[in-house]
């Protein structure tokens, strides 16, 4: 309220208590004390609402000095003659200064729960507004602004910090600290920092600055717990934002390497057929070079064969053709396809059946070429002499099929990194054939079919491939295949 506008409503307040009082005067003998009482209560009452508790005490003194000099016996004269209008007069004193005391309390609830709905009605709006905006920096300027308005101070910044926990120009340990007052220099004096955080975690710094010192009560503390809470959700939206585009960008650019992929490994098909034509030929000719040249190409064919599965299976583009197959096929086709490469090397082939038909439902070529690749990889890394096991089990809703050596193993750090493209460990013997693929797209061709593929080191020393793949009930066998009925 106005220096002016409350000097208007005590002149107007002691108007009105002097024209009542001017009104009641003539008729003062015909007056009960109970009305005289009763009207200068209400002169008080109307005071107090309209001027606050001061003005309600000072109008009540003044009515209570009216009211024994003007119409208490004897007139004119302080001090009221019997012991009764004394009591008169000091219940008159005593209920006006109760109830202007008590009038002001409610207006003080009043004007707070007005603050408070104003303070809702903000935030509702900053809320609607933080959800709103196209660009969450927006919202982050947009609830900056509000606090700084609301609170009345100079600066207030909302710091973002990067996922290692620091906010450009404030420490780790101020990002630790809930409210840090600090005296800056220049104009400001005080400077309060308050941790974002969303989820236990810290996503940014809100810095309060101003000349005077912070000092916030609690109504403005819940109004910025409240904002930075906003605040913390714009900054968490804003970080989302931008790993989002990231990887946006990141999944155009994988895009692009598969069909760059794609049509490199086909161009490259071509050149490479004629190149070991002609190596075949000079090869027949008698030119023993021509192997060197025709072994290469092979091995650039693989790898091209190699890269444009992957960058397929990536995709989720290879076709398969799961279907019911025995193991035994599986199995049949593994020992035929790797028996020539083996040389000396023996191949030893369990089963595990416990007497039942052993049938699953997978790509009979697809899960050959995992097994031909894992059988390959324990010739390549055994030592000479020592047997590879084969072994097939029914294994729950799976049908397992596990491949041994007794090779170095693989080292412990190493173990699921072999399975990702080009990973090669480092202490990997150098071998002319392989650039770290196989066991890469091995793993997603049993992924595709709903299955895994597993390293464990087997006891004893060595290494054990596990590949699982969905089993089948011996109901559901093939048709013709009489002996699985
Ligand atoms: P490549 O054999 O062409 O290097 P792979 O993807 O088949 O590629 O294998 C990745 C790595 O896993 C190999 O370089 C090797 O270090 C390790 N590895 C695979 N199979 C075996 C095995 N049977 N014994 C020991 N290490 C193996």
């Amino acid at each position: 309220m106005t220096r002016a506008r409350r000097l208007r409503i005590w002149a107007s307040e002691f108007l009105v208590l002097a024209v009542v009082t001017l009104v009641m005067l003539p008729i003062r003998d015909r007056l009960d004390k109970a009305h005289t009482t009763l009207i200068f209560l209400l002169v008080v009452l109307t005071g107090a609402a309209r001027g606050g508790r001061i003005l309600g005490f000072v109008l009540a003194g003044c009515s209570f000095l009216l009211f024994d000099v003007l119409f208490l016996e004897p007139y004119n004269s302080f001090g009221a003659s019997k012991s009764v209008d004394w009591l008169v007069l000091v219940a008159f004193l005593a209920v006006s200064a109760i109830a202007a005391q008590m009038l002001h309390r409610e207006q003080m609830r009043a004007e707070e729960a007005r603050q408070r709905t104003l303070e809702v009605d903000r935030l509702a709006a900053l809320g609607a507004e933080a959800l709103n905006v196209v660009r969450a920096e927006d919202a982050l300027t947009a609830i900056a602004a509000v606090i700084r308005e609301t609170l009345k101070l100079r600066r207030c910044e909302i710091h973002t910090v990067p996922r290692d926990g620091t906010a450009a120009g404030v420490s780790e340990d101020l990002v630790a600290h809930t409210v840090l007052p600090r005296e800056a220099g220049g104009n400001e004096v005080s400077a309060l920092f308050i941790p974002l955080r969303v989820r236990d975690r810290t996503v940014g710094v809100l810095e309060l600055a101003d000349e005077h010192r912070i000092d916030l009560d609690s109504a403005q503390r819940r109004f910025l717990a409240a904002l930075s809470y906003y605040a913390a959700l714009a900054v968490e939206r804003s970080r989302l934002a931008a790993e989002a585009d990231r990887t946006e960008g990141l999944r155009a650019a994988n895009r692009l390497k598969d069909a760059l992929i794609a049509s490199v490994s086909h161009d490259l098909r071509t050149p490479l057929t004629t190149i070991k034509a002609l190596a075949h030929s000079l090869r027949n000719g008698g030119d023993e070079r021509a192997a060197t040249i025709e072994d290469e190409a092979d091995r650039l064919n693989r790898l091209v064969a190699d890269l444009l599965d992957l960058s397929q299976l990536q995709a989720g583009r290879v076709p398969l053709q799961l279907e019911l197959n025995p193991i035994d096929d599986l199995l049949g086709a593994l020992v035929q396809r790797v028996s020539g490469a083996l040389g000396e090397r023996r191949l030893l082939v369990s089963m595990d059946d416990g007497g039942e038909l052993l049938v699953g439902r997978f790509d009979l070529g697809q899960s050959l070429r995992v097994l031909v690749n894992l059988v390959e990889n324990a010739h390549k890394y055994a030592p000479p002499g020592t047997p590879i096991e084969v072994c097939a089990w029914r294994d729950g809703p799976q049908l397992a099929v596990s491949v041994s050596d007794r090779g170095p193993g693989v080292p412990e750090q190493e173990r699921n990194r072999i399975f990702e493209p080009f990973y090669r460990p480092p202490n990997t013997q150098p071998d002319a054939g392989g650039v770290g693929l196989g066991l890469a797209i091995a793993r997603r061709l049993a992924d595709a079919q709903a299955g895994t593929l597993d390293y464990e080191p087997r006891p004893g020393g060595g290494s054990t491939f596990t590949l699982r793949l969905p089993a089948a009930d011996v109901t559901e066998a093939p048709e013709g295949a009489d002996d699985l009925a």
